[in-house]
């Protein structure tokens, strides 16, 4: 159980990104979190090493590895606003995602992955776990029915996003605990999209939620991290292969985290704002043939997003009328988002899936895995939504014909 839940249990999420996971007091009275950058620690003879081992020392810090003070507020800190009973940090969302993955699995084990996801995370699934006899089945996403199918005996886990990169499927949550439990398959769902602020899978009954902290967490497109929440029996496996495997967070990057995390709430809500008037003003525009935006009532899986998110998040995807070509002139038409991949922090980010993820296949291989040439993906960050409708609006009217 994290501290920050006992003490903080019905406090709100703007609340708990300030004060969740921390202590009352900080060490020498420091209001912000100090950074202990150090790579171990000391003890002060043989006695205090050997009452260390035995448990019988309050001390617990060791060696960095294996833990720092810093660092395990960023844990608590992500525990208290996913009420969940424990989180880990690591150096970056990857590290996060396959060490949670390698903890669960081995070989014989049966892996089912949502299609729809972060590009890496299906290379390591696909094509890493395959070097280790772990077998997969990819189904289409948010398709419960398929997943159902594709169970099998020896099916260890299955992964989602919600919402996934990028067309932002939202599954049945609850319904996929629901599948999942009885066969004592875990469930892990990458909640990098949502934030905590927008959703806590872990309480729709989800074993372990993972979030890049690179993304919306840390919020400032200036460091790399992963975190990984869940029931604490959970968090202690995946903890002991982190602690092998090395992916952990280091303490200055845990400092930013942390200090990105306090206006978490506030960052979040300006872009849930943001990002549904930017959809809205989209789904109007006569060159703009389809949006993807989980609050839209025209999102197909809207109905599961409202029943699960308080918030629909910051991104928005949309398909522009033209060629690749064309399209790319209205993304360099765009005057205040920058072209950059990555998402979440305040600065808007703007960027052609095509170009990016999926630059090195040709547009018919493209198309079979449903990224259409004309695809946009819009990082809403924390600039005035009318400034930003704007822009994009001139783009596409400064680009026509
Ligand atoms: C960025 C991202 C990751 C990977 O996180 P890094 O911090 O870049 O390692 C994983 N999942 C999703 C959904 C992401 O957007």
């Amino acid at each position: 159980m994290g501290m920050g839940q006992e003490d903080q249990a019905g406090r709100k999420p703007a609340t708990e990104a300030v004060h969740g996971g921390e202590p009352r007091q900080h060490p020498y009275g420091a209001l912000s979190a100090p950074i202990v950058q150090t790579a171990t620690y000391t003890f002060s003879d043989t006695a205090e090493l050997v009452s260390f081992f035995e448990g019988r020392s309050d001390r617990t810090e060791e060696y960095g590895r294996y833990g720092n003070p810093t660092v395990r507020l960023v844990e608590e800190k992500v525990a208290a606003l996913e009420t969940a009973p424990d989180a880990i940090a690591f150096s970056s969302g990857m590290a996060a995602v396959t060490t949670a993955i390698l903890a669960l699995v081995k070989s014989g084990s049966h892996v089912v992955l949502f299609s729809d996801c972060y590009r890496r995370t299906r290379q390591f699934v696909t094509s890493v776990l395959a070097k280790f006899e772990v077998e997969h089945t990819l189904v289409p996403p948010a398709d419960l029915g398929e997943l159902e199918a594709a169970l099998r005996p020896n099916t260890k886990l299955v992964i989602s996003e919600a919402p996934t990169n990028p067309y932002q499927t939202v599954p049945d949550l609850g319904r996929l605990a629901e599948l999942c439990e009885p066969r004592r398959v875990r469930t892990m769902i990458d909640a990098t999209f949502a934030t905590p602020i927008n959703l806590q899978a872990h309480t729709h009954g989800i074993d372990l939620v993972v979030h890049s902290a690179t993304k919306y967490l840390a919020g400032h497109n200036d460091v790399l991290g992963g975190v990984l929440a869940g029931k604490a029996g959970l968090v202690d496996v995946v903890r002991d292969l982190r602690n092998v495997l090395g992916g952990v967070m280091d303490p200055s990057a845990a400092y930013l985290t942390l200090r990105g995390m306090k206006t978490l709430d506030v960052r979040v809500q300006r872009q849930n704002a943001s990002a549904m008037a930017l959809a809205e003003a989209l789904e109007a525009h006569p060159r703009v043939p389809r949006v993807w935006y989980p609050g839209l009532p025209s999102h197909p899986n809207h109905p599961h997003a409202a029943r699960y998110m308080r918030g629909f998040g910051g991104v928005v995807t949309f398909l522009v009328e033209g060629t690749l070509e064309d399209v790319s002139r209205v993304v360099d038409a765009a005057r205040i988002p920058r072209i950059a991949p990555s998402l979440g922090g305040v600065e808007s980010l703007i960027e052609q899936p095509a170009l990016m993820s999926f630059f090195e296949m040709t547009t018919e291989q493209r198309e079979a895995v449903g990224i259409h040439d004309g695809l946009v993906r819009y990082a809403v960050g924390i600039e005035d939504a009318d400034d930003l409708i704007a822009d994009l609006l001139q783009a596409l009217e400064a680009t026509k014909g």
